[in-house]
């Protein structure tokens, strides 16, 4: 078991946010549990649900919650805080708190108050298991391609068409955010596993992520009462504006953890050759140094989002894509500190390249972001994040 007192010596810990207690709680946890889920998760397919029960009991999931809807001090620094110390030791089970906290935030970011009422501090504790379809979403508003879900409306609520190719954390009774085009534009809602029309299929297999229970969804006439509607079609560019810039720069616990795990395995090696590491593209003092300022940027904005200073967008599109690049950086340098060792099967540092890669592909992908800030420089500046 790992001391706290030893995690909280290290230079580059994160720093607590929210109730101190709750974090070093949460580092036992993952230093008990994780270092030998992953090989299962990574190999096996194992979805880690009794680890999120307990990441919720212990820890919580809705840092960016207000605390009557079952939220705990800490804004989107607890958020990311927390997904940083799994992803150290395995990045599915970082994307899946990512899941959990996002279908949070936009059920947070909501006008429906019922839904929240009855919903939110479920998924605060983790009793709720909860997943996020919105890669379409990101996608369509960014042009790349078009809204795969039709909504059409129907007395109490609407009828949905079409298909997800990728929602992950799906247990059985899950719920999950979708968007989806109506008449009138697009709306947000909550649907859940199991509801008739809705037919899942498990994606994949992945070369990594393979415990995220990712599945295909196919929504045949499935219908959507009013009362699950997170956002709907009218003044759904305002939401949306009030939730994206959260939603990315939260995915920066994946990339920080992972950054931090491979400095680890770089730190530990004991290569037979380790005067040639020093040859090596992407040595620990950079990856270190990067890291410590990426941190530091990501909690600013972070603090900025959560203090009704935003920033600009295009800002947390930079940090966000500075995230992917250095975990791929990161990820290939551990690797090739650890030689052949590391290519062994069951090697750390051969997981931790595939699961770099997730992060620069996960939507928003590396290219996408790429893409936008491109946009963003050439043509009229993005509106406030
Ligand atoms: C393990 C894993 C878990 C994921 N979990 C989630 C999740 O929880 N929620 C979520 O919203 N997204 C999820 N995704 C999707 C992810 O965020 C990206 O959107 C996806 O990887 C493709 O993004 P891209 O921009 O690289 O598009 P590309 O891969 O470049 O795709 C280009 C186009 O082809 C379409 N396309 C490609 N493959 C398929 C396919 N098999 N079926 C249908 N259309 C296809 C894409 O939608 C897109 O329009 C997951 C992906 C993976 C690999």
């Amino acid at each position: 078991m790992t001391d706290v007192h030893e995690d909280a010596r290290r230079t580059d810990a994160p720093m607590a946010m929210g109730d101190e207690g709750d974090l070093a709680r949460l580092r036992r946890l993952v230093a008990d549990q994780l270092p030998g889920l992953a090989p299962r998760i990574d190999k096996e397919g194992y979805h880690p649900q009794t680890f999120l029960r307990d990441y919720g009991r212990v820890y919580g999931f809705g840092h960016a919650v207000d605390h009557g809807y079952g939220g705990r001090p800490g804004g989107l620094k607890g958020v990311i805080t927390g997904m940083e110390a799994c992803s150290e030791h395995c990045v599915s089970t970082g994307f899946l708190v990512w899941c959990q906290t996002s279908c949070a935030w936009y059920l947070q970011k909501s006008g429906n108050t019922p839904l929240k009422r009855r919903l939110l501090p479920a998924l605060c504790s983790g009793q709720q298991a909860a997943g996020t379809g919105l890669s379409n979403l990101l996608k369509a508003r960014s042009q790349l391609e078009p809204l795969r879900l039709r909504a059409v409306a129907v007395p109490g609520g609407y009828r949905i068409h079409g298909t997800l190719p990728w929602v992950s954390n799906l247990a059985t009774g899950a719920v999950f955010a979708v968007a989806a085009a109506t008449s009138g534009g697009t709306l947000m809602a909550l649907a859940r596993v199991g509801a008739p029309g809705l037919t899942l299929r498990r994606a994949g297999p992945f070369c990594a992520l393979e415990g995220t229970s990712t599945m295909s969804c196919r929504f045949d006439d499935v219908f959507l009462a009013d009362s699950e509607v997170i956002a709907p079609d009218e003044g759904f560019d305002d939401y949306f504006a009030r939730m994206r810039a959260g939603l990315i720069l939260a995915q920066m616990g994946m990339a920080l953890g992972l950054v931090q795990g491979a400095l680890t395995l770089i730190d530990e090696t004991h290569s037979a050759a380790q005067p040639a590491n020093a040859f090596i593209e992407h040595q620990p003092e950079d990856l270190r140094e990067r890291l410590r300022a990426l941190r530091a940027e990501t909690l600013a904005a972070a603090d900025g989002l959560d203090g009704g200073a935003p920033g600009r967008f295009d800002e947390i599109l930079a940090i966000r894509a500075r995230g992917a690049r250095l975990a791929l950086d990161a990820a290939h340098s551990a690797l090739l500190h650890c030689g052949a060792n590391g290519y062994l099967a069951h090697h750390p540092a051969q997981r931790r390249v595939r699961e770099a890669y997730f992060v620069a592909l996960v939507t928003p992908a590396l290219k996408h972001l790429t893409r936008e800030i491109a946009l963003a420089k050439s043509g009229d500046p993005l509106p406030a994040a």
